[in-house]
């Protein structure tokens, strides 16, 4: 077997990269229906080279962790909701879709066939969970594939935050769209990411954590950043991006849910790029770092800096939704909204 026998980790070093587990999990789409769940420690993939994911990116990814909790259980956070987010993506690209109890059940068996590489609780490392389904049928015309492979990897991560819970600095960027208004900015696709390297790369060679993006059609209302939803803190309200551009975080739904039940009002509109003079604190949220409070977003073009904390420092209400959502991932409190999922047998 092809596994990684060196695997020995400082679990206090770890950090983002790829790290080689024992197995992943696939199941193929063929003649119009899902096969058996095969087990492989290959880590690459057999395909013609006229799969219509390298010519014609058909190919859909999802991103979620398992976490050790403190109380020695495996959980997940909401799977299923990373399952129904690949079908809406399965949907727009025409491939088939793979159904939430296989989806649910391939990452269940994924997790417990690498539980030697979940970290372990107290260091806020996780297993990254990567599906992906692509297209693997050859086809030179543009037409969706008659194969599928949908398969799921793991790989041990760090915490995002090393140096514990602090602000980003984010550029605005008016040079480039990461989608366009009925294109595919809702789903979770390879090709929106390829469209965002260069925004990404000239924002990280000018110092920042990311890049912001604007409606692509008048230039004027916040969209979201590269890999991570947008939200402001207004007084004693959740203000996130309405649009039909964005890709719609799982976090950021939570967030949303655990913004109400904490007290919070919660609204879902428009966001002028004006309006972030207005907000008491913002953060970029998504599964890897949950939030990532602001600390100031620079529109470059336009020589305008906003700022969005007092003193550089994460905000209260950031604080307090981080505190909470991260509490309820690693099973250190009640969870009230039955998000997670324990893994059994690990
Ligand atoms: C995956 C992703 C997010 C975050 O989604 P989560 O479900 O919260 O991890 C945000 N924006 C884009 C463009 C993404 O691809």
């Amino acid at each position: 077997m092809n596994t990684n026998n060196d695997f020995n980790p400082d679990w206090s070093k770890i950090g983002f990269g790829y790290v080689k587990t024992d197995y992943n999990i696939r199941c193929y789409h063929r003649n119009g229906k899902w096969g058996e769940i095969e087990i492989s420690s290959d880590e690459n993939i057999n395909m013609s080279m006229a799969a219509t994911c390298l010519h014609y990116g058909q190919e859909a990814f999802e991103g979620m962790k398992a976490y050790r909790g403190k109380d020695g259980k495996v959980r997940l956070f909401r799977p299923e909701e990373n399952a129904a987010r690949m079908q809406s993506t399965s949907r727009g690209i025409l491939m088939p879709e793979v159904p939430t109890d296989l989806f649910v059940k391939m990452t269940e068996m994924v997790v417990k066939l690498n539980a030697r590489f979940i970290p372990p609780y107290g260091y806020g490392a996780t297993l990254y969970i990567r599906p992906l389904l692509i297209g693997v049928g050859p086809t030179v015309g543009v037409k969706p594939s008659p194969e599928y492979l949908f398969m799921i990897f793991v790989t041990p991560v760090g915490p995002y935050f090393k140096g514990g819970f602090a602000t980003g600095d984010f550029m605005i960027t008016r040079k480039y769209d990461r989608s366009a208004p009925l294109g595919t900015g809702i789903y979770k696709v390879g090709g929106n990411y390829a469209a965002s390297l260069r925004a990404n790369k000239e924002a990280h060679d000018l110092g920042y954590n990311g890049e912001f993006y604007l409606d692509a059609k008048e230039k004027k209302y916040i969209d979201e950043c590269g890999a991570a939803n947008f939200f402001g803190i207004k007084g004693n309200t959740y203000v996130t991006p309405k649009s039909t551009s964005i890709l719609p975080s799982i976090t950021n739904k939570s967030l949303m849910q655990l913004a109400e039940w904490m007290g919070y009002k919660v609204e879902r509109r428009p966001i002028p790029e004006e309006e972030l003079l207005e907000f008491d604190e913002a953060g970029a949220c998504g599964t890897a770092a949950v939030i990532t409070p602001i600390h100031e977003i620079v529109d470059v073009e336009n020589n305008k800096t906003y700022v969005l904390t007092k003193d550089g420092k994460p905000g209260p209400v950031c604080t307090k939704l981080y505190e909470k959502y991260v509490a309820i991932q690693f099973g250190e409190c009640e969870d009230p909204f039955g998000w997670t999922r324990v893994v059994e047998g690990i």
